[in-house]
């Protein structure tokens, strides 16, 4: 590799001068992991998320990622551009991974198609809408078409958060005798609350002309419902989380308020959830696994839901053990070590516009690159993490595949289990517009 660029590949290659060597026999080399789905530094009504980029870009690259995309957002009244200068000044000299920013858009005005134009000039190339939360950042239909027609027009994607707002703030007002219940807070959002926003999401793409990119999609409905999109022609990708497909709603009868560590909206789901999730990411109903990242810590945050489940802040942490859980978990349901590098690195970099140089390990890509060891069973624990926050919702869990070393363009971050980077040299960077011909891969 030259300049952080992988220049060729193949085998005995010779040294030149000055070059070094890594040894990765019995090893996989994937490539660097991009999440796709963060908030680090994120406010939360009085609060902020528990880990900043400093210490959220460093937990990233210890799990293998070296790129995130993280979710930008304004606060009340400001303009797009605003909130992304603002998500600039929290990322720049911080970050260890780089970095690429989709925005926010929680409002249609006169002014909306001039700002969404100057954020995809600038590279952010996604918008993000909510269905739910429609007094506050949510947007109702008549917004959310107006969005994607002009995200369409950018040559930008739509990402949408679906949960029907009419139904959840109905079924939530309804548990009103069981609030100081974490357990009614799955009640609060049944599978059929995310499977018909999907739906319509999908509905409304399609006559907007928009691509369109679902997130965190938890049911078994949800991922039927981009199933169906995708088989009518239309432009559409689905996302899935680690917690959606290692862990369901058993843990929210955890004990007092243990629960609350697992409450984060859509909620975990059954077993049969989990397995149908499988299946789409197998048969490539599902395009990518993020993790959604957005930590809260036990101790003093989620303790604010503690009479009333609708104010636990919803959100947990895991960008550290995306890589090692789905290396471990993929290929026992039967997911294939391409198949688990495209949902991790490839799909994500080819739909969100990074597809020239990420995502690949090929020459004229950044030479990001994970060497795991396959075969290093240990365990999971707040104690080990680099995450800034008192827990893991994968406390205790066993993994096999441990990230061992990572390079970010060409620079050892981490070798043989220690990090080694001193300095933040993560980049911010700039993404092409959405390419049509994604879909056909
Ligand atoms: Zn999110």
């Amino acid at each position: 590799m030259k300049h952080g660029v992988i220049v060729e590949m193949g085998p005995d290659l010779l040294k030149a001068p000055g070059e070094e060597v890594l040894d990765a026999a019995g090893r996989y080399i994937a490539p660097g992991g991009i999440d796709a789905h963060t908030h680090l530094d994120m406010p939360c009504g009085d609060i902020t998320t528990a880990d900043g980029f400093r210490c959220g870009s460093l937990a990233a690259i210890a799990g293998g990622t070296t790129t995130v995309l993280e979710y930008a957002e304004c606060a009340e009244g400001e303009t797009l551009q605003q909130g992304l200068a603002n998500w600039h000044r929290k990322a720049v000299g911080k970050s260890f991974c780089d970095y690429g920013f989709h925005m926010t858009v929680s409002a249609w005005t006169e002014d909306t198609p001039a700002q969404m134009a100057a954020a995809a000039a600038a590279g952010v190339t996604s918008f993000k809408t909510y269905t739910a939360y429609q007094k506050d950042i949510g947007v109702d239909d008549y917004a959310l078409f107006r969005i994607m027609r002009e995200a369409a027009r950018l040559g930008a994607l739509v990402c949408v958060h679906c949960e029907n707002d009419g139904l959840l703030r109905a079924l939530s007002e309804d548990l009103e005798a069981r609030k100081g219940e974490v357990s009614a807070h799955p009640d609060s959002r049944p599978n059929l609350v995310e499977a018909e926003a999907v739906s319509r999401a999908a509905d409304i793409g399609m006559l907007a002309g928009s691509a369109v990119y679902i997130v965190h999609i938890s049911t078994k409905e949800g991922a039927e419902a981009v199933r169906r999109a995708r088989d009518r022609g239309q432009t559409i990708f689905g996302e899935t989380c680690p917690h959606y497909l290692l862990l369901d709603r058993s843990r929210y009868d955890l004990p007092g308020f243990e629960g609350a560590k697992y409450v984060m909206s859509p909620p975990l789901r059954t077993p049969e959830d989990q397995h149908a999730l499988w299946e789409a990411l197998r048969n490539g109903g599902l395009q990518t696994v993020s993790t959604d990242h957005c930590a809260f810590r036990f101790a003093d945050q989620k303790t604010l839901g503690r009479e009333d489940f609708r104010k636990i802040p919803n959100g947990i942490p895991s960008v550290e053990h995306r890589m090692e859980l789905l290396y471990t978990y993929g290929p026992a349901q039967g997911m294939t070590l391409p198949q688990i590098a495209a949902v991790t690195a490839w799909n994500p970099a080819r739909i969100f516009g990074l597809s020239h140089r990420k995502g690949q390990i090929a020459p004229g890509y950044d030479a990001d690159l994970v060497l795991l060891d396959p075969d290093a069973p240990h365990v999971l624990s707040a104690a080990a993490q680099m995450q800034a926050v008192d827990y893991t919702p994968y406390e205790g869990m066993q993994v096999r595949a441990k990230v061992e070393t990572v390079l970010l363009r060409g620079q050892v971050l981490m070798e043989n289990g220690r990090l080694t980077a001193e300095t933040p040299m993560g980049q911010y960077l700039i993404r092409e517009p959405f390419h049509q011909e994604t879909r056909e891969e």
